[in-house]
């Protein structure tokens, strides 16, 4: 009996879910066209030279959400998830002048604070969320921003990424916080392959050199978000074209 033929519809609403669930970036480990394969794995050489590169092109890298302390910096990470940094900073622009303490934020209020956020995605959850985590750092942290990854996880709202982000950027730690963009690059390379963001960050833990873990994550986020973007990547202006082992690059 003839095989019956999987209807177009059907193809295009699993590959819908499939990218909802965010893993449609990952590649398959095959041997392309170009004789690329992304299953070989970097060399330490390699990975060193590719670093290199971007802090040649970029030496002091810095993130795009605006804030003036730790607290703002938290505050706009946690309003970051599922929406640009540019339309963030221009809602924080005024919110952050006139709170930028959990204690400022707390006499705002809930509402206050939703109705200049508003829009921004998500922004009814988010402002709860702002509170909360303003309460608890007043109630267990004096007011301060901690320092560790669990006392940051443990703030409604905050979770591996963002507390990743903020030991980054505030403390000077050198983590390495895998978003959307970390995790397409990650894949699509063959830096660090992996079917989580977990995966991917433990990827690029082991695999990038002490020297340039505390920018990495910067460079990473720039690179993706500029160059290897996810539906056209520039191949053309990649300073790593020539190491990139996705079989599919446009060099
Ligand atoms: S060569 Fe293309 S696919 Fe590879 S990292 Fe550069 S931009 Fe991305």
């Amino acid at each position: 009996m003839a095989k019956k033929a999987i209807p177009k519809k059907v193809m295009k609403s699993a590959s819908a879910r499939k990218a909802a669930k965010g893993r449609a970036a990952a590649p398959s480990p095959k041997r392309g066209k170009t004789g690329n394969d992304v299953a070989k794995p970097w060399t330490a050489a390699e990975v060193m030279q590719a670093f290199g590169r971007f802090a040649a092109a970029n030496p002091h890298p810095k993130g795009e959400l605006e804030h003036v302390n730790a607290y703002t910096l938290l505050v706009a990470v946690v309003l970051s998830a599922q929406a640009t940094d540019a339309g963030v900073n221009k809602a924080t622009r005024a919110l952050f002048a006139i709170a930028d303490t959990p204690q400022k934020m707390l006499a705002l209020g809930e509402e206050r604070v939703r109705d200049a956020i508003k829009t921004i995605g998500l922004f009814r959850t988010k402002a709860k969320n702002v509170i909360a985590l303003s309460e608890l750092l007043v109630a267990r942290h004096r007011g301060e921003v901690p320092r560790t990854r669990e006392a940051l996880e443990a703030l409604p709202g905050v979770g591996r990424k963002t507390a990743n982000v903020v030991l980054n950027i505030a403390f000077g730690e050198p983590t390495i916080a895998v978003d959307t963009h970390l995790f397409r690059l990650g894949n699509r390379t063959g830096l660090a392959l992996g079917k989580t963001p977990l995966d991917v960050e433990l990827g690029f833990e082991r695999i990038v050199p002490a020297i340039f873990k505390q920018h990495a994550h910067h460079w990473l986020i720039l690179h993706g978000r500029y160059v290897c973007k996810a539906a056209k990547p520039d191949c053309a202006r990649c300073v790593i074209s020539d190491l990139c082992r996705w079989p599919e690059k446009r060099v």
